[in-house]
């Protein structure tokens, strides 16, 4: 089973994906990953990608990430479910979406058309989106950051429209994508993470 990790800066993923991972590690073997994930054409792609001097336009991060996307399914994701593995990925489609779709502005339709070349049928069996106000997940961020922890409202700007496109990726998607409350306290998220996995699996 492939189940992906959605969710704001601030929003918990990784840590809920380590308590997801122990938790169903008792009875089954999981592979834990996110972009690039160690693959090495990945990691070189994203240094591109972070390169202050690269100075991309949206089109070719979305490209780019695809791309990167593509080598990390290949190389890593699917052999492990081939193998029989659950595969816990930190982010994935929907970030291209709800970052380069509505956040960077590209629109939806163009970031699904580039992926869709990149993963071909290979979508997620489940999604848990961690839902978080962007206000919140920003001062979160900020607070484990001491040298950067003014909230400037430009960052916030572009944190609000990850989250208007996630909310609206989970409209879109209801099959897929199930909408966790990432205010809650991280053991409530944990454990609304751990019961969707279940309902999923046992369906
Ligand atoms: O929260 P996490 O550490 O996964 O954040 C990684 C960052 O990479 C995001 O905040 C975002 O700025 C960036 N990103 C992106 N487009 C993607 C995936 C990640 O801009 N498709």
């Amino acid at each position: 089973v492939f189940i992906t990790f959605e969710g704001p800066e601030g929003s918990g993923k990784s840590t809920v994906i380590k308590a997801v991972q122990k938790h169903f590690e008792q009875d089954t073997e999981v592979m834990v990953t996110r972009e690039p994930g160690g693959i090495h054409v990945s990691e070189k792609i994203r240094d591109i990608i972070l390169d202050e001097d690269s100075n991309i336009d949206g089109i070719t991060e979305a490209l780019l990430f695809a791309a990167s996307r593509r080598v990390h399914l290949r190389e890593k994701i699917l052999p492990a479910l081939e193998s029989g593995q659950m595969v816990l990925c930190d982010r994935y489609i929907d970030s291209s979406l709800a970052y380069q779709g509505s956040a960077r502005n590209l629109g939806f339709e163009i970031v699904m058309e580039i992926n869709k070349i990149a993963v071909e049928n290979h979508m997620p069996d489940l999604t848990l989106y961690l839902k978080l106000e962007p206000e919140i997940g920003l001062s979160r961020k900020k607070a484990n950051d001491v040298e950067h922890n003014r909230l400037d409202n430009e960052e916030l700007n572009f944190h609000k429209y990850v989250v208007l496109g996630y909310n609206k990726l989970s409209e879109l998607y209801p099959e897929r994508i199930k909408t966790i409350d990432a205010s809650q306290p991280l053991e409530a998220v944990i454990e609304d993470a751990i019961e969707q996995i279940r309902i999923y699996i046992n369906s």
